[in-house]
């Protein structure tokens, strides 16, 4: 992969990470807005928890998102991005296109998918 290649990934990468940073603050944000707004009537409330519960996962998942992200990152300063770090090989353009912070080759990912790696 040449340099011009890994630099549009990085770009893809930190507008992802800027976009996904934005989500946990407002997630939070919104969070504390049904605190706020939190009404004494027990319906109301359990609809509240219900939507607090919501944002935690949101922020969970986005988290973990975040962490593959960073990882790449990691990799790119390291000089292996866009090798699939169980066969070494290099991951699709194509696959990268999708998912930029991509670890596995398609190959290998169908294997850990089956769970064989
Ligand atoms: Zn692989």
């Amino acid at each position: 992969m040449n340099k011009r290649q890994i630099e549009r990934y990085r770009k893809l990468l930190l507008a992802k990470r800027e976009e996904l940073l934005n989500r946990v603050r407002e997630a939070r944000s919104s969070e504390q807005e049904i605190t706020d707004k939190e009404a004494p009537d027990l319906g109301d409330r359990a609809l509240s928890t219900v939507i607090r519960d919501l944002s935690y996962q949101l922020t969970a998942s986005e988290r973990d998102l975040l962490r593959r992200i960073d990882d790449a990152l990691a990799r790119m300063t390291e000089h292996k991005y866009g090798a699939c770090v169980e066969c070494g090989k290099t991951i699709q353009i194509g696959r990268l296109d999708a998912v930029p912070w991509a670890r596995h080759c398609i190959q290998c990912q169908e294997r850990q998918d089956r769970g064989e790696i």
